[in-house]
């Protein structure tokens, strides 16, 4: 089965649900966002849950953020179908 991204638009990827408001915040009931496990974690390691739930609860929320926005640019290069891994902030550049 083919997967998009909701967040950075890429496909075929694999997709796991995220509560845009995080369980634990009441949001078990709530919206849901397929998500990349790249852009999964990059939110998780972002955002607190508790920031989760009181503003980043939208999708135009969190790709507004600057970081995400920076995030966003670089992770529509990579490769789908690779496994990337996020780190806090390290994009090892040059050669
Ligand atoms: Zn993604
Ligand atoms: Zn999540």
């Amino acid at each position: 089965m083919v997967e998009v991204c909701d967040l950075c638009g890429r496909s075929p990827v694999k997709t796991t649900e995220h509560h845009l408001v995080p369980k634990q915040y009441g949001g078990a009931e709530g919206q849901t966002a397929m998500l990349c496990s790249a852009c999964h974690h990059q939110i998780h390691a972002l955002f607190k849950n508790e920031e989760l739930a009181a503003f980043y609860h939208t999708l135009e929320r969190l790709k507004d953020h600057p970081d995400m926005r920076k995030y966003m640019k670089w992770v529509k290069k990579q490769d789908p179908e690779k496994k990337i891994t996020t780190r806090k902030s390290n994009r090892r550049k040059g050669k």
